[in-house]
């Protein structure tokens, strides 16, 4: 691709500001490094607890940034905690509208005022960030929402009002969780079809509207959807058009540039050096690429949870059983602070670790896409975030489904329904399930279906983002329009 830019006496400055956990953090830094590398000046906003994280992991060198891509931090108001657990996303929603403005209008104005840094043009913050949106406006700078999630959960939050409207919210008691209530269809969702309320995001299964994630995704997803000047998605407009349709009914600029990991192939890194390894907050195991090579193809189960889900010992015990019984190969990526309440010590039972110890590869983190490439990997257990199932299926890997919280339930019903992909497990998951869908999806008629379906799906993500492809064409629209750069 050839750029000029036409508009710029000097390189655009866009500040970015995810939200900071680690499935945010990611697609960010993908976005970030291609406008870095077609002539683009960039500030990456961490929070203070997940830049010691990076710099723990990927090393000190990383800090240092790099020419025209540097890093900055900004508080998070939240109480300092262990570098290696996770913050609660509740707490972080809640920490972040309440304490980021300040700081980030601050640093915007510092960088404006940094010899050799050129002015910012423009801020592109996560949608769950909407401070940064009203930083951008206060200081006259263009704002772009960049939605790191699915469309589909997306469109789920926008329910939440229209949820209370019909009061169907709140729960009056927790026995919506036995009596059916989560089984009720939405047949009156526009843009979507099949949805029962218990495929909304998780924090609808609430019994108070004070509920901080409830009404934290509720205002900022309607609130960034109606005031953004221009919101990017990391989907495919092919996996998610009724929905992204019906979207654009609400904000007609909305820009569809996924998987940013194959647009990322037309833009290589423009000069030597430019050497960012990722955005992990954990340290990658790459020594499971070995044991993986062993296998046949299509051989081996890949069991992962994503960076934030965690479940009670009982749950971590039956997917232990239940992988150990389907008597296939399977390599778990278990972190250390999986289970609930035990901090870093979760350990598996011995009996459990002896009978697999041939067949079983049990790490804390690994890089994730290229271990969904790997030949071997023949179906991905997943907590179903949305760059977990992209990824899954930018590689043809059909999944076996146990949303754990947020738009995951959407994510599972549109892998499940829609695309025809996956299987999921039961909210209380048995090991009898868990060994039968794997056996299923790695020796069964069904599983060779969906295999072949995930081919289908990852041909068309593979063309999306290709030359011409509607993916590509969008990342050229956003930018004409929004930058003002000329292709
Ligand atoms: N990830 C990884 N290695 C792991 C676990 C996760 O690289 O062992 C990456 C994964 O590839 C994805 C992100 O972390 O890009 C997790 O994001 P997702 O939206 O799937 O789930 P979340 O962690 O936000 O629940």
């Amino acid at each position: 691709m050839v750029l000029t830019v036409v508009s710029y006496t000097q390189k655009p400055h866009v500040v970015c500001v995810p939200f900071p956990a680690q499935g945010h953090v990611n697609p960010f830094m993908q976005l970030a490094k291609i406008l870095r590398s077609i002539g683009f000046h960039i500030t990456f906003v961490n929070n203070e607890f997940n830049h010691r994280r990076l710099i723990s992991s990927l090393g000190d060198d990383f800090v240092k940034g790099e020419p025209d891509f540097q890093f900055e931090t900004i508080p998070d108001g939240l109480p300092e905690s262990d570098k290696d657990s996770t913050q609660s996303i509740a707490a972080l929603c809640d920490g972040t509208r309440k304490h980021c403005y300040a700081p980030l209008k601050e640093l915007v104005k510092k960088l404006n005022n940094t010899p050799h840094v050129p002015q910012v043009t423009s801020i592109m913050y996560d949608g769950l960030m909407g401070f940064a949106r009203k930083v951008a406006k206060d200081l006259g700078l263009a704002d772009q929402q960049f939605w790191t999630a699915s469309a589909c959960g997306l469109l789920g939050y926008l329910q939440f009002d229209e949820l209370v409207e019909r009061n169907i919210l709140p729960y009056k008691d927790e026995s919506y969780i036995t009596d059916g209530s989560l089984d009720q269809n939405l047949e009156w969702i526009e843009g979507m079809k099949d949805i029962r309320m218990r495929d909304l995001p998780s924090f609808v299964r609430t019994t108070t509207l004070d509920d901080i994630s409830f009404t934290c995704f509720g205002f900022e997803s309607q609130t960034c959807m109606k005031l953004s000047s221009s919101v990017i998605i990391n989907t495919v407009h092919e996996l998610e058009s009724e929905v992204l349709d019906y979207l654009t009914t609400i904000n007609p600029n909305i820009y569809n540039i996924g998987p940013l990991q194959f647009l990322g192939n037309h833009f290589p890194d423009r000069e030597n050096g430019f050497k960012f390894h990722g955005s992990n907050l954990w340290k990658n195991d790459v020594t499971c690429f070995k044991w993986l090579d062993q296998w046949e193809p299509d051989s081996v189960i890949y069991v992962n949870y994503g960076s934030i889900a965690v479940m009670s010992e009982e749950h971590l015990n039956e997917f232990a059983w239940g992988l150990a019984n389907s008597k296939l190969p399977f390599l778990w990526i278990k972190r250390p602070d999986l289970v609930k309440g035990k901090g870093k010590s979760s350990p598996l039972p011995q009996d459990f670790l002896d009978e697999v110890k041939d067949r079983g590869y049990i790490t804390s983190w690994c890089p994730q896409s290229e271990v969904l490439g790997h030949s071997s990997v023949g179906a991905f257990l997943t907590h179903c975030g949305w760059n977990s199932s992209l990824e899954s299926i930018c590689e043809g890997k059909p999944m076996i489904g146990w949303p754990f919280f947020a738009e995951q339930q959407t994510n599972c019903r549109f892998i499940c329904n829609t695309w025809g992909i996956g299987m999921d497990i039961k909210d209380d998951v048995k090991r009898e399930e868990v060994t039968e869908l794997v056996v299923e999806m790695i020796k069964g008629e069904k599983g060779k279906e969906m295999r072949e379906k995930c081919q289908e799906w990852k041909r068309k993500v593979v063309e999306a983002a290709d030359t011409g492809g509607s993916s590509y064409n969008d990342f050229n629209r956003l930018l004409k329009e929004v930058y003002h750069y000329d292709v």
